[in-house]
């Protein structure tokens, strides 16, 4: 059930299966998005913390301990463990998400629920990771062997805590490398509450640690750490890029990158008309619109154009905002203050550049960082709020002709994470799915995100996948291992 009045356990950091203090014993406080107001304060890590945690998680990683000599089938009951834990403590988990991210309850609850089935789909994965026997040339047995790639560093953000954690961990875990987590700084209270569930599922001391602290600090440790072997980030662009490049400059450790989009959306006029004013909204609103896959160019097609923003303005104006334990809420607030002036900026770089505001536009409520629904039309491809990832709840509806000429105009970012059409013609819906520069395509649907399927971006959206068996690829190694034979048989 929703209660804010929660009793949050855990403020420290994670290392070696223990709760500890900061080296440099400081700490930082994490905010209440409804009102501003600190919630704790939290162990803020920095790079002394980071080696210890790798110093742990190297030691788990190594020859003979009880993490790399268990059988793969055993790893696979101790993440499926984890998994039924996170079920028990699912109403605890989704109210301490709520508190320190601003989701509504029940999305919060539904991302526990979501992240609890990817740690089962890599659980069973665990000991289904296998090589091949090749036909290699001469007198010679040859094989290759999948194996972990040992110490793993992951830095998330904040608008799915929980979710980008078990992304992270689930296939980390099920290839068998140890990680150091370094959660945003605005939600580290989760990710601190996953690390008991653990210790309490028995994984050896080491395999998991958790470091809360700031990005310039303890993520910029983890981006540069000579013994960590393989960094998976999930935020801006602009992050990426720096941790690309920590990666490059230290010790060319393994990178994979999910670093948002400005996906295009696009509806035909043959669509229901309805269900796709639904489809979009959902696509664009849905976690305040801070999504990284957030349809937040919404094509529509000129003859249906009209009807259709009265249709999404109807439907955002009574979008329910407010207080995210309240019964009914839709939307909460915006995660912090940078967040919501930054939104708020962008709302008003629509208004100077021409865009039409339809509804919105402005804060919510007096205090906390609630910023109304809000729906511009007459949207240019050329201004800021069609080419620079808002990431907040601003629909931006855009006129189109054609086919030809809205693929080119779908693909004319940057970008690259994701991709909708809504059509009840298959050759439109055929052409544009292969045709749109885009990890993911929808038809008829948006957010279609499952833990059997890959997800990642094209371009600057990042690189590798997360999710489905791809993911795995991003934790293993390849070993070709030859035998040489008496004679060739
Ligand atoms: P961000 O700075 O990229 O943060 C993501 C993670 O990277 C956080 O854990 C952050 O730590 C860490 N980080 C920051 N600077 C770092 C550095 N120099 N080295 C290593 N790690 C570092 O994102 P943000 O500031 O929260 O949001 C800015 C924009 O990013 C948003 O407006 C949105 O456009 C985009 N974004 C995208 C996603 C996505 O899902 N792809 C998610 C969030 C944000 P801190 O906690 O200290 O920031
Ligand atoms: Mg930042």
């Amino acid at each position: 059930m929703a209660n804010k009045n929660v009793q949050i356990k855990f403020t420290k950091l994670f290392i070696n299966n223990e709760f500890v203090d900061a080296v440099s014993g400081k700490t930082f406080p994490t905010i209440n998005p409804t009102n501003g107001k600190k919630i704790i304060d939290v162990a803020e890590g920095d790079k002394a913390d980071v080696d210890r945690a790798v110093e742990a998680a190297s030691a788990a990683f190594s020859r003979g301990s009880p993490w790399r000599t268990m059988d793969a089938s055993a790893r696979g009951k101790l993440i499926y463990k984890l998994a039924t834990l996170m079920e028990r403590d699912a109403e605890y988990l989704a109210n301490l998400e709520s508190l320190d991210n601003g989701k509504a309850y029940g999305d919060s609850l539904f991302d526990i629920n979501f992240s609890s089935d990817i740690f089962k789909y890599y659980a069973g994965w665990a000991d289904k990771i296998h090589g091949n026997t090749c036909p290699a040339d001469g007198p010679v047995l040859t094989m290759t062997r999948k194996e972990p790639v040992g110490v793993v560093g992951q830095i998330i953000p904040w608008n799915y805590p929980v979710l980008m954690l078990s992304w992270k961990w689930g296939p980390a875990l099920a290839a068998g490398c140890t990680i150091v987590l370094k959660p945003a700084e605005q939600t580290p209270l989760t990710a601190l509450h996953m690390a008991a569930l653990v210790k309490e599922a028995g994984f050896p001391a080491g395999v998991v640690n958790v470091v809360p602290g700031y990005g310039p600090t303890a993520g910029a440790a983890v981006a540069w750490h000579p013994r960590i072997n393989k960094v998976a980030f999930t935020g801006s662009t602009e992050v990426g890029r720096l941790i690309a490049e920590a990666a490059a400059k230290s010790n060319l450790k393994r990178v994979s990158l999910e670093l948002g989009g400005k996906s295009p959306l696009v509806v035909f006029s043959d669509a229901d008309l309805d269900e796709a004013v639904e489809i979009a909204h959902v696509g664009l609103f849905a976690n305040h619109g801070q999504s990284c896959c957030a349809g937040s160019r919404t094509f529509v097609q000129e003859d249906i154009y009209d009807s259709f923003v009265r249709k999404s303005v109807a439907k955002a104006a009574a979008r329910k905002v407010g207080d995210p334990f309240a019964e009914g809420t839709e939307q909460g607030p915006q995660v912090d203050d940078e967040m919501f002036n930054k939104v708020l900026g962008f709302i008003e770089s629509g208004k100077k550049e021409g865009a039409k505001l339809e509804c919105g536009g402005e804060r919510f409520g007096k205090e906390g960082y609630f910023i109304k629904p809000t729906v511009f039309s007459n949207v240019r491809d050329d201004m800021k709020i069609a080419r620079e990832e808002i990431f907040g709840p601003v629909q931006c509806i855009i006129k189109f002709k054609t086919l030809e000429e809205v693929i080119e105009r779908a693909n004319n970012t940057t970008y690259g994470l994701a991709a909708a059409i809504v059509t009840k013609d298959i050759d439109k819906a055929l052409t544009f799915a292969q045709s749109v520069q885009a990890g993911s395509v929808w038809v008829n649907c948006y957010d279609w995100v499952v833990p059997q399927a890959p997800f990642g971006g094209y371009k600057q959206s990042g690189t590798g996948r997360e999710l489905g068996e791809d993911s795995l690829k991003e934790y293993l190694e390849v070993k070709t291992i030859t035998i040489k034979l008496p004679q060739k048989n």
